[in-house]
């Protein structure tokens, strides 16, 4: 069975890409035989990791006409990936009129810690944070995201924090916090969005079979796929477990191999 696209890369034109290169991950993307590749910059507007800024949207999509003139062969989609859009709705509304833009991802990272703003990332150097509780607020964030009627298509990554789980903490288990992520997934499914399993660069299945499986239960539609690769060579990591993974769960690829995977 052919690869999936991958819609969740990022390239230089992400603040944290500095070994990311658009023309290279197309030529990885063509190498795979992948139908499609989506470049999802950051639009981040929080201030929590050394030098974090917004892509250059301008700049990015003259990079994407580039690639598309190039690589004829390969369906290359334009976004991003908002971060906490939710937060920024002035600032998201001008990333997005500045543009046109295939694919839009929401993403929550940060929650906030005694008020001050947190990466989940940054959660296990605190010796003082109750990983758990913030675990839950991660979820709360992301359910008002997704309330928040934000224009974004896709919910990333949706347990992020897994990611970054600190070693000497109970171990995450999605169990622990069924009621939050149901209540995710299910305000997910009613506002139609797509469920994405972001492969973490072939670390980590962010969300697992699991979670997949609840999605299906809360009436979910569609899933797609995410290496989150920031360097060419992640290009589609992980993909074959994902998608063995996503096909138990009870979803199916359509006969379009660009199109997205459906119950
Ligand atoms: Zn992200
Ligand atoms: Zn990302």
């Amino acid at each position: 069975m052919p690869l999936p696209p991958d819609l969740h890369v990022h390239t230089e034109w992400s603040y944290d890409g500095p070994r990311g290169s658009m023309e290279r991950s197309c030529v990885r993307a063509i190498e795979l035989g992948l139908p499609a590749i989506a470049f999802t910059d950051h639009a981040d507007f929080v201030q929590v990791h050394e030098g974090q800024h917004c892509v250059d949207i301008a700049g990015y999509i003259d990079c994407v006409e580039r690639c598309r003139l190039k690589y004829t062969g390969l369906r290359i989609l334009s976004g991003v990936e908002l971060g906490e859009p939710h937060w920024f709705p002035q600032e998201t509304r001008q990333i997005l009129a500045a543009a046109p833009l295939d694919k839009v991802l929401g993403s929550v990272h940060c929650v906030k810690l005694g008020g001050e703003i947190v990466d989940a990332s940054q959660l296990r150097n605190r010796k003082d944070a109750d990983i758990a509780a913030a675990t839950r607020d991660y979820f709360a964030e992301v359910l008002l995201m997704l309330e928040s009627e934000q224009p974004f298509e896709v919910l990333a990554h949706l347990d992020y924090p897994k990611r970054y789980w600190p070693a000497g903490a109970a171990p995450y288990n999605e169990r622990d916090f069924e009621e939050p992520i149901r209540n995710v997934l299910k305000a997910a499914a009613r506002t139609g969005r797509v469920l994405e399993v972001n492969t973490t660069r072939g670390a980590v299945l962010c969300p697992d079979l699991t979670v997949v499986r609840w999605w299906r239960e809360v009436g979910g539609q569609a899933v797609q796929y995410g290496s989150d690769a920031h360097s060419p060579d992640k290009v589609a990591e992980g993909f074959k477990v994902a998608t063995k993974m996503v096909e138990a769960a009870g979803f199916k690829p359509a006969k379009d191999p660009v199109s997205l995977w459906r119950r």
